[in-house]
C-alpha cells in the first residue's frame, strides 16, 4: 500500500489507492478526523484548504451540490452535515446567519455559484422564496 500523508497532523500513514480516489482514507487516525471535523478553527483550515483566491470570486474546488454551490461537509455528534460552502464563508467572515435567511451571490463579474468571498455575498431573502437552494 502507497503512503501519504495525513492531512490533519502530517503523519505518515498507509492507505489504498482506491479509498484515496474516492476523497476517503484523508486521516491517519480517528483522533485526526475529529479534530479536523469537530475543532472550530481546524474546520476553517480544512475549508479553505478547498478555496482558491482570485482578485474578485474565491473559487471552492472541493464537492458541489448539483446546482452548483459549493458544498461542504462537517459532523455533528457523529452525523454528517451537508453545508453550502459559500453560506459558511460569509458566516465564518461576518458571524453567524439565522437560519432562515439565505446567503445569495452578487459577485462584480456575474453570479458564480461557486464563490465562496464573503464581500461577494449578501445575506437577504427568505427560504420560502428562493427555489435554487438544495
Ligand atoms: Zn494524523
Ligand atoms: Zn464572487
Amino acid at each position: 500500500m502507497p503512503q501519504y500523508h495525513c492531512m490533519q497532523c502530517q503523519a505518515p500513514f498507509y492507505a489504498q489507492p482506491g479509498r484515496r480516489k474516492r476523497g476517503e482514507a484523508l486521516y491517519c487516525s480517528r483522533r485526526c478526523v475529529q479534530d479536523a471535523y469537530q475543532t472550530p478553527h481546524l474546520i476553517a483550515v480544512r475549508f479553505w484548504s478547498h478555496v482558491t483566491q482570485t482578485e474578485t470570486c474565491w473559487l471552492w474546488h472541493g464537492k458541489r451540490f448539483r446546482n452548483g454551490y459549493g458544498c461542504f461537509i462537517t459532523r455533528k455528534e457523529g452525523t454528517r452535515r451537508y453545508l453550502l460552502a459559500h453560506r459558511f464563508a460569509y458566516a465564518l467572515h461576518y458571524g453567524a446567519i439565522p437560519d432562515d435567511l439565505l446567503v445569495l451571490h452578487n459577485c462584480p463579474d456575474g453570479d458564480n455559484p461557486a464563490c465562496v468571498n464573503p464581500p461577494c455575498s449578501r445575506a437577504g431573502g427568505s427560504c420560502q422564496s428562493f427555489t435554487v437552494l438544495p
